[in-house]
Formats: C-alpha cells, sequence, structure tokens
C-alpha cells in the first residue's frame, strides 16, 4: 500500500490517503508537542518508538476482543489502519490522580481512584480540549447514547487488559486517553496508543516514564518509552 496524498498533519503523527480509501498510512514523526503545541521538539527515535510500541498494544487488545483500526505495521514510522469517521471526543480512564484532574479538584497525585474514573474531552486545540460530559455531545451531534455507552465500555476494557500487563511489568498505568471513530457502523479504537497519551509510573520508585518527562523537563524522555516497551515485552531492536 502506498502514500497518497497528505489527509492530516497532527502535532506527532501524519495520516496520508492510500490507493483504497477504506485505509489510511499513518506515519509517527519525532515531533513532541506539550501545552497544545506551544512547546515543539524534536526527540531522536520517538517516532520508531511510538510505532512500534502502537503496533504491540493494538495487537494485545484485538487479541483481547477489541476492535482496533490497527491493520499492519509497514515500517519503522509507517503503519496502516481503517479509515475511521472520527468522534471528536477524547476518553480518558484514570486509575490514580495526576494531571489535570489534581489541577481542577485539588486532589493529591497518585491518590487512587477506586472504582477508576471515566472523563470525555472535546478534542479542540484551540479550547485546550475542554472537560465535556455525555448530554453536550448527543446535543451536540458529536455521538449517539449508544455509541458513547460503547466507548465507555470499551476504554474500561482496555484498562483492564493494559493495567494487568504494565502490572506484571512492575509498573503502575495512572491514566491515559484513547480516540474512538465509526468505521461501517461498528465503534473502533483509532488513533494511537504510547507513552505519549498515557501516564505511566515505576510500581516501586514511582519514577515516571512517559510524556510527563516532556511536560516537566525531567530529561531522558524517549529512554523513559523504551523502559516501558521493554518491561511490557514490545520487541525493540532496530
Ligand atoms: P490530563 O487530562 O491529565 O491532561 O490527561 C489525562 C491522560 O490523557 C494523560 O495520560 C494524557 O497523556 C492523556 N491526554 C490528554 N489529552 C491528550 C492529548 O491531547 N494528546 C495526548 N497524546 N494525550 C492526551
Amino acid at each position: 500500500m502506498q502514500k497518497k496524498e497528505l489527509l492530516y498533519k497532527g502535532k506527532a503523527k501524519s495520516v496520508y490517503e492510500t490507493e483504497n480509501p477504506d485505509y489510511l498510512i499513518m506515519h509517527f514523526r519525532d515531533d513532541t508537542s506539550a501545552f497544545n503545541g506551544e512547546r515543539i521538539e524534536q526527540l531522536d527515535r520517538k517516532g520508531k518508538v511510538n510505532n512500534r510500541f502502537n503496533a504491540f498494544i493494538m495487537q494485545k487488545l484485538s487479541e483481547a476482543g477489541i476492535e482496533t483500526h490497527f491493520e499492519q505495521q509497514l515500517t519503522e514510522e509507517d503503519v496502516l489502519v481503517k479509515r475511521l469517521k472520527m468522534i471528536p471526543v477524547e476518553c480518558v480512564v484514570r486509575n490514580y490522580a495526576a494531571g489535570s484532574i489534581v489541577r481542577r479538584l485539588g486532589l493529591t497525585e497518585g491518590q487512587a481512584l477506586n472504582p477508576p474514573t471515566f472523563e470525555l474531552f472535546f478534542k479542540d486545540d484551540g479550547l485546550g480540549d475542554p472537560l465535556v460530559n455525555e448530554s453536550l455531545a448527543i446535543s451536540l451531534g458529536w455521538a449517539t447514547q449508544a455509541q458513547l455507552d460503547e466507548m465507555k465500555k470499551l476504554t474500561y476494557q482496555v484498562n483492564d487488559v493494559l493495567s494487568k500487563m504494565f502490572d506484571e511489568g512492575g509498573l503502575m498505568l495512572v491514566d491515559f486517553k484513547l480516540e474512538f471513530g465509526v468505521f461501517k457502523d461498528r465503534i473502533v479504537l483509532g488513533d494511537e496508543f504510547s507513552p505519549d497519551g498515557c501516564r505511566v509510573w515505576d510500581k516501586e520508585t514511582k519514577k515516571k516514564l512517559d510524556k510527563d518527562r516532556f511536560r516537566q523537563s525531567l530529561g531522558d524522555v524517549i529512554e523513559g518509552y523504551e523502559e516501558v516497551a521493554r518491561r511490557i515485552g514490545v520487541p525493540m531492536a532496530y
């Protein structure tokens, strides 16, 4: 499958059309952004690491019965995916408090959220991805109640599969963000799952191994991603 027209350039990935209208090619770039694109840097190996990480996770989710847009890793930085009609919300599950919920509610970072919470954010960089609720998503025609129910169910299923996988690697899956779309009337997991869109801490030391290393200028960002990859069994030899 060949890359055709550039369809969309996001902050970390570029998406291309292919000769088949049902499939797209996602290209993972080394660009790393924070604070809604205010700060952008190139981090060596990031595209390759995230492409492999994502391919590994998507295949594990698929084995667990969760339908994803992942078809096939094409090159070190390219992946073939189904073309979804994206729903413009970010689905976030939090097992522990960190990031925006700490700022919003004055919680203590690392505080357990039991059972895990589910939140929806409107995907809009200009507005800074604001928190929304299901009622608004329905009123504005972004999704139906049945679609939102399915997205929430799938997000919790992903949490069950991945929390266990990360725990076995001595890691805590603190929180993560998923995006879904519609493919032939079914809700399908899209976008990517990588340390760019989740928080992962070492279980013992609570060392941050995800994109917070970049957001908080902690250094060794990609080394953190590679450590997570190694500990959950992602094949990483280049
Ligand atoms: P928070 O709401 O605390 O900023 O983020 C919750 C989780 O969702 C974190 O794991 C964070 O990395 C992820 N997340 C939230 N918004 C975005 C986004 O726009 N892009 C990416 N890659 N991840 C996000």
